[in-house]
């Protein structure tokens, strides 16, 4: 998208489902982050050489990296307070979306910034 968008939601159990349906992204995001986190930690108690354990543990952490920018663009959550049962404001310059609160409280920092990281 190359211009900003605001999606605004009035009925309450479209918001509901709206809501529900970013939360099941959001959870199966933080399973893979944390399934990422747990193979890290279960290195330590392999019997792998230490120059492999740091390459994988290095493999593991670029996946971790790369899970971080999955969400990062998506509507699932908000670039400023990682709320995700708000309304939502697309930023063109940063490509990332915010609620209308953050957006108009920060707006400065959000037009300014060329991304956040989550
Ligand atoms: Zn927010």
């Amino acid at each position: 998208m190359k211009h900003k968008r605001e999606i605004s939601i009035k009925s309450p159990s479209l918001r509901a489902i709206r809501n529900n349906f970013r939360e099941v992204l959001y959870l199966e995001w933080s399973k893979r982050s944390r399934a990422i986190i747990r193979a890290q930690s279960a290195l330590h108690d392999t019997k792998f050489s230490q120059s492999d354990k740091l390459r994988i543990h290095g493999e593991l952490q670029a996946k971790l990296g790369e899970n971080r920018i999955i969400i990062k663009p998506t509507i699932v959550i908000c670039g400023w307070c990682h709320h995700r049962d708000k309304d939502a404001i697309y930023n063109p310059s940063n490509r990332q979306w915010f609620c209308p609160g953050c957006y108009n409280e920060h707006k400065e920092d959000i037009l300014s910034a060329e991304s956040f990281i989550y």
